[in-house]
């Protein structure tokens, strides 16, 4: 869990808190809100912040009052403050829903409310959303779910239409390196706009990336890309030969992250949100910003997990990465294109 900001603080991000102030100004004391939108945008920030405000027993309710007990409390302390992520079996099972809910089951001892907040809740198991989702049917009074997601596509629709939602955007080029800039006062500017235009909008990627030597995944993308043929068709052996590290796990992640980033810039290009990088004479990303319908981004990403999720274990990676760059060539080659 992160250190605190307080809501006027949260950067980029001004329409997501306005609609939650909006939901929230009505007193709103049951019930759940999804937070969803890219990594790294300010989701968990933003639910900390709240958290404070509506725990908060003073006078007031647009800001703590900073002398409560609540607020004297940090808030992986709090009574009437509970928290779910994904352990290292990156799931959420059943049995911590559960005990979340029986934690839940009593009046909060402290504040007017308690809230629950679950990260990923993507991870949940079908069992555990189905837990999850009998509880929000019967919702208990004086208690507020705040529920977290990059992909809330993953949640089961039922649950997900219990939800109200609130989408978190990928955060534009200026609040990007307003916050670099903050949190990394040292920077030099070049690396800087290079970490910017791969960060995807995501202050998490980016600082990532500005802590991580650049060049490296820099270069092979672009390696990767110059091997890449118009319109998605795509050169094997100048991959394979452009990533001989491939076949190694780290290799590999690095390639996924470097793709992936890439194909988000990509997206925040088409949207308006950064002006055109450096892989604008590659087509695939291209292809993918201002063609690919959003269900087949949707599935690109999913085919990326995937490939991650393979990565773990010890397969043959030259191989899943053949079939990955096929499924890619046949999904962004429009028909007639063969010419
Ligand atoms: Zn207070």
């Amino acid at each position: 869990m992160k250190g605190e900001t307080p809501l006027s603080a949260v950067r980029g991000q001004d329409r997501a808190i306005a609609r939650l102030r909006e939901i929230l100004s009505g007193g709103l004391r049951s019930g759940a809100i999804l937070l969803w939108g890219p990594e790294g945008v300010g989701k968990q920030t933003a639910t900390l912040a709240l958290a404070r405000q509506i725990l908060c027993s003073g006078p007031g309710d647009t800001a703590p009052c900073g002398h409560c007990f609540s607020c004297r409390t940090a808030l992986s302390n709090h009574p009437d403050f509970h928290v779910l992520e994904p352990g290292e079996t990156q799931s959420i099972g059943i049995d911590s829903v559960r005990e979340l809910l029986r934690q839940t089951l009593e009046a909060p001892l402290v504040s007017p409310v308690r809230i629950a907040l679950l990260d990923e809740v993507h991870r949940l198991t079908p069992e555990a959303s189905n837990s999850l989702l009998k509880s929000l049917e019967e919702p208990s009074e004086n208690l507020l779910f705040f529920l977290l997601s990059p992909s809330p596509d993953r949640l089961l629709p039922t649950l997900l239409s219990r939800l109200l939602k609130v989408r978190f955007s990928p955060l534009s080029d200026g609040d990007l390196t307003a916050i670099v800039r903050e949190c990394r006062p040292g920077s030099p500017p070049e690396e800087l706009e290079k970490a910017v235009t791969l960060s995807g909008g995501s202050a998490g990627r980016l600082l990532t990336l500005v802590d991580s030597p650049l060049s490296d995944p820099l270069s092979r993308v672009a390696t990767f890309l110059g091997a890449l043929g118009p319109r998605g068709r795509i050169d094997f052996a100048a991959v394979a030969e452009a990533f001989p590290v491939l076949a190694e796990k780290e290799g590999f992640d690095i390639f996924l992250d470097a793709f992936e980033r890439l194909l988000l810039s990509a997206e925040r290009v088409a949207g308006g949100l950064s002006p055109l990088p450096e892989w604008r004479e590659s087509a695939l990303p291209a292809l993918y910003a201002h063609e690919g319908p959003d269900f087949l981004r949707g599935s690109l990403h999913d085919k990326i997990g995937e490939m991650r999720r393979i990565s773990v274990h010890n397969i043959n990676r030259g191989l899943a990465l053949e079939q990955f760059l096929g499924w890619i060539g046949e999904i962004f080659s429009p028909k007639g294109s063969d010419k």
